[in-house]
């Protein structure tokens, strides 16, 4: 089954094709599927609000079953940010070097026991405006003292996930891909989507 994936994030498309691809769908990119390249406001407060935003607007546009994923860092001595900004937490014109500088500079006097924070993801699948599938992983780890890895995107150079001495920028994707955040929804989907079946 062709399903179009709402982000532009490319390291996200290959992700969500790794984990449900296997499952018989083929995920296609917005550009794969023609759909114009806007702009979609990310002004929800939730994972959620985002997450289907994303997912029914391109859904309008195509008419195909639709996956998008709204996702970001959490810390808990930062009260949960930086969140639903987490892509914008150094400012609109920021990248994913400022947004690491900001925050190890907000957790610069925090002690290893206090570096506690997690991935969250949100995925929602629509197959029409009624037919609405949502599912959340959720990944917890500690935040380095400095940046390590040169692999994936976003925070993983300063996130190690439990369980694990190495950050997700130096562990190989296909274990990220195991126990992601993404890999988490994405398998929570995929049981949703077995029960749909039956
Ligand atoms: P979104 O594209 O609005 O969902 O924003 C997600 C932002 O959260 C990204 O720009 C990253 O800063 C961060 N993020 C989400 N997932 C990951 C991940 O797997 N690794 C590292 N950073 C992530």
């Amino acid at each position: 089954m062709k399903v179009v994936a709402a982000t532009k994030n490319k390291h996200k498309v290959e992700e969500i094709n790794a984990i449900i691809g296997p499952f018989g769908f083929e995920v296609v990119s917005r550009e794969e599927a023609g759909i114009p390249d806007i702009e979609i406001e990310e002004d929800g407060t939730t994972f959620e609000e985002n997450s289907l935003k994303k997912a029914m607007e391109i859904h309008k546009m195509c008419g195909l079953p639709t996956i998008a994923d709204d996702s970001g860092l959490m810390v808990d001595v930062l009260d949960g940010a930086p969140g639903v900004y987490s892509s914008r937490f150094a400012g609109e014109e920021g990248n994913d070097a400022k947004n690491n500088e900001k925050l190890l500079r907000l957790l610069a006097d925090v002690p290893w026991e206090k570096r506690r924070g997690k991935f969250v993801s949100v995925i929602t699948m629509v197959f029409s405006p009624d037919d609405v599938l949502v599912a959340r992983g959720e990944c917890y780890g500690h935040i380095l003292y400095s940046a390590l890895g040169e692999n994936g995107f976003g925070y993983d150079p300063l996130f190690a996930p439990d369980g694990y001495e190495e950050s997700f920028g130096q562990l190989p994707k296909e274990v990220k891909n195991q126990i992601s955040h993404r890999a988490r929804a994405l398998q929570a989907l995929q049981k949703q989507l077995r029960d749909r079946v039956g």
